[in-house]
C-alpha cells in the first residue's frame, strides 16, 4: 500500500501523523510511504530523516494526496484539502466531525474512507488515542501553572514544591481520570500538596492505591470543591462526562472567594469547560484575569509541545496503521473490533452513530 503524510496545514499545528521510525516499519512491511516536503519540521524530524529509512519525499501536498491509498494526518482536512481526497481513498487521522456539519458533509461528498482517531475504542471503554493527548496535557497543566503562579506572570509568587520551612503550593484537580492523574502525578512529584476531587468512588480508590502521601483524595461535590478551591494555590479542570458538555463546577461567583493570584488551568475546555468563567485561548495569549485569578484556557494544549505529543500520538497510532496498510481497512476492520468503531464515514455514508445523530443523517 502507499501511505501518504502531508504537512498539517491547521493554524499553528506543528505535529505530524508519522515520525521515521514508523514509517520505516510500514516500509519494514513491504508499503510506500510518501511524506511531503517539511512535514516533520515542527516536530524536529527533517526530510533527510525521512529519505534514511526508505521514505519518498514529494514536492507538495497535491502529490501526497494524488497517490495515496491511505493519508494518516493529526488534524481533520480542512478546506483547501477537501478538493484533494477522493473515494476509495483512507484517510487516518483526528475528525471530530460531530462538532462540525461543513466538514462532515464534504468528507461524505469526497466517499473516502474516514477512520477517526478518536472513535477507536476498546472493548472497555477506553479511548486510546486520546489517552496520549490527555496525558501530555495533564502533565502540562502543572507546568503551566506553575509558570503563571510566578509573579512576572502575574501570579501570587508561589513555588510549587515550597522549601524546607515553608509551606509547599497547594493544587487542587477536578476530576480523576487520565488528564486529572498525570497533573496529580507531576504536582506531586514537584513537591505541592495535591487533592484530588471525582465522583466515582472506584476510581477514588485506585488513585489512593497508586498516588503517593501527599496526594489527598476527596469525593467531589459542590461542598467539598468550594472548600478545596478557596485554598488553592493552582486549579486544574480535568472532568468528563463522555459525550456531553462539562458541567460547571466552580461558578462566576467562587472565583472571588479564591486567593488574588491564583491560577486555573481548565484543561475541559475544549467540551466547554468545568469552571464558569472560561473560555478558550490560544498558545499566543493564552491567559486572561478575572477577579484577581489567573485563568488559562488553551483548547489545544498538546499543540505547545510538538515533539512530545508527536512521538505520543504516533506510538498509539501505529499499531492500528499498520494493520489498516497489512490488511487493507475491510478486514483491519472485521478482525479488529477497536479499529471497527473508528469507521466514521465510507461511501458517501455516515457509518458512526454520533455523528449520524448530530446532523440528522441516515446511519
Ligand atoms: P477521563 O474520562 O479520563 O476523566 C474524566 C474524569 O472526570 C473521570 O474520572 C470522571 O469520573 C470525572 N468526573 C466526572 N464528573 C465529575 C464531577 N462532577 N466532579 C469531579 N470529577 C468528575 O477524561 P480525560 O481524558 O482525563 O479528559 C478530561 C478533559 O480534558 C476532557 O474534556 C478532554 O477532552 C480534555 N482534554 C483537553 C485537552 C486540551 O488541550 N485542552 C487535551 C486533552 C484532553
Amino acid at each position: 500500500m502507499l501511505i501518504g503524510v502531508p504537512k498539517e496545514i491547521k493554524t499553528n499545528e506543528n505535529r505530524v501523523a508519522l515520525v521515521p521510525a514508523g514509517a520505516e516499519a510500514l516500509v519494514a512491511n513491504g508499503h510506500r510511504v510518501i511524506v511531503e516536503t517539511g512535514a516533520g519540521d515542527g516536530s524536529g524530524f527533517t526530510d533527510a530523516d525521512y529519505t534514511a529509512v526508505g521514505v519518498e519525499i514529494a514536492p507538495d501536498a497535491d502529490a501526497v494526496w494524488a497517490a495515496a491509498d491511505m493519508i494518516m494526518k493529526v488534524k481533520e482536512p480542512i478546506e483547501p484539502e477537501w478538493k484533494r481526497m477522493r473515494a476509495g481513498q483512507t484517510v487516518f487521522t483526528y475528525f471530530h466531525f460531530a462538532a462540525d456539519e461543513r466538514l462532515t458533509r464534504a468528507h461524505l461528498e469526497s466517499g473516502a474512507t474516514c477512520i477517526a482517531y478518536e472513535t477507536v475504542e476498546l472493548p472497555t471503554g477506553e479511548l486510546p488515542l486520546l489517552t496520549p493527548m490527555s496525558e501530555v496535557a495533564g502533565r502540562m497543566a502543572v507546568q503551566e501553572g506553575a509558570k503563571y503562579l510566578e509573579k512576572l506572570y502575574g501570579g501570587r509568587g508561589v513555588l510549587l514544591g515550597g522549601v524546607p520551612g515553608v509551606p509547599p503550593a497547594k493544587v487542587v484537580i477536578l476530576g480523576g481520570g487520565i488528564v486529572g492523574i498525570n497533573a496529580a502525578k507531576m504536582a506531586a512529584g514537584m513537591g505541592a500538596k495535591v487533592v484530588v476531587l471525582d465522583v466515582n468512588l472506584d476510581r477514588l480508590r485506585y488513585l489512593s492505591d497508586v498516588m503517593p502521601a501527599n496526594v489527598q483524595l476527596i469525593y467531589s461535590n459542590r461542598q467539598n470543591i468550594l472548600e478545596q478551591i478557596s485554598t488553592a494555590d493552582l486549579v486544574v479542570g480535568a472532568v468528563l462526562i463522555p459525550g456531553a458538555k462539562a458541567p460547571k463546577l466552580v461558578r462566576r461567583e467562587d472565583i472571588k472567594k479564591m486567593h488574588p493570584g491564583a491560577v486555573i488551568v481548565d484543561v475541559a475546555v475544549d467540551q466547554g469547560g468545568c469552571i464558569e468563567t472560561i473560555h478558550a485561548t490560544t498558545h499566543e495569549n493564552p491567559t486572561y484575569v478575572i477577579d484577581g485569578v489567573i485563568h488559562y484556557g488553551v483548547a489545544n494544549m498538546p499543540g505547545g509541545v510538538p515533539r512530545t505529543s508527536t512521538l505520543a500520538l504516533t506510538n498509539a497510532t501505529l499499531p492500528y496503521a499498520l494493520q489498516l496498510a497489512n490488511k487493507g481497512w475491510r478486514r483491519a476492520l472485521r478482525e479488529n473490533p477497536a479499529l471497527l468503531k473508528g469507521l466514521n464515514a465510507v461511501d458517501g455514508r455516515v457509518t458512526y452513530p454520533g455523528v449520524a445523530d448530530a446532523f440528522g443523517l441516515e446511519y
